[in-house]
């Protein structure tokens, strides 16, 4: 392969468990990691600006709020292929249980019955506004590839990964998430 694939990592409304399941390839690791640049990855370097011309983005975790939104929309302008990283991203996941309430239900149990910190101030300026519900990210710009789980099985990120340096469409069983 004459370029490394620049991929990029990013944790939206997730727990980074889709993150840690990248150890979980163990020795594949060693296979995929030479033919890699990952040139973003908050969780493992402090860079601050999404480049430009990221090949394959993976995105762990849904959209909870405008920052989420907007850093997903940079993400799909920069990239040629957005993975939707785990059942959060794909679905909404254990975060969308928050859905179960309306927003206004959401802030003021935080912050005024289980805070003790400034209990019954809703910070206005420290936190990015919430959207009304927790989305999949396939809600808010095209995806390329969902791969659900929670988090993912380590061979369907071994597949998915070694497709897209491959070129070609990975080959996941069509029951990736629960079996009969
Ligand atoms: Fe965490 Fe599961 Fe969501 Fe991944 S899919 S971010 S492991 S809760």
């Amino acid at each position: 392969m004459a370029d490394k694939v620049k991929v990029g990592l990013i944790q939206l409304c997730g727990c980074s468990g889709c993150h840690m399941s990248l150890l979980d390839l163990h020795e594949k690791l060693l296979d995929v990691l030479p033919n890699l640049e990952i040139v973003y990855a908050p969780i493992i370097a402090d860079v601050k600006e999404i480049p430009e011309g990221i090949d394959v983005f993976l995105v762990e975790g849904g959209i909870r709020n405008e920052h989420d939104k907007h850093l997903v929309e940079e993400i799909r302008e920069k990239s040629k292929i957005v993975v939707a990283w785990g059942s959060c991203a794909a679905f909404g996941g254990i975060p969308g249980l928050g859905n179960l309430y309306t927003k206004e239900e959401f802030l003021n149990t935080i912050y005024s019955t289980a805070s003790t910190d400034n209990p019954g101030e809703i910070p206005s300026e420290d936190i990015p506004p919430l959207e009304e519900e927790v989305k999949p990210i396939s809600k808010v710009v095209k995806v390329d590839l969902v791969l659900p789980g929670c988090p993912p099985r380590p061979e369907h990120n071994a597949e998915a990964i070694v497709a897209l340096l491959e070129g070609r469409e990975p080959q996941l069983s069509s029951k990736i998430v629960c079996d009969d």
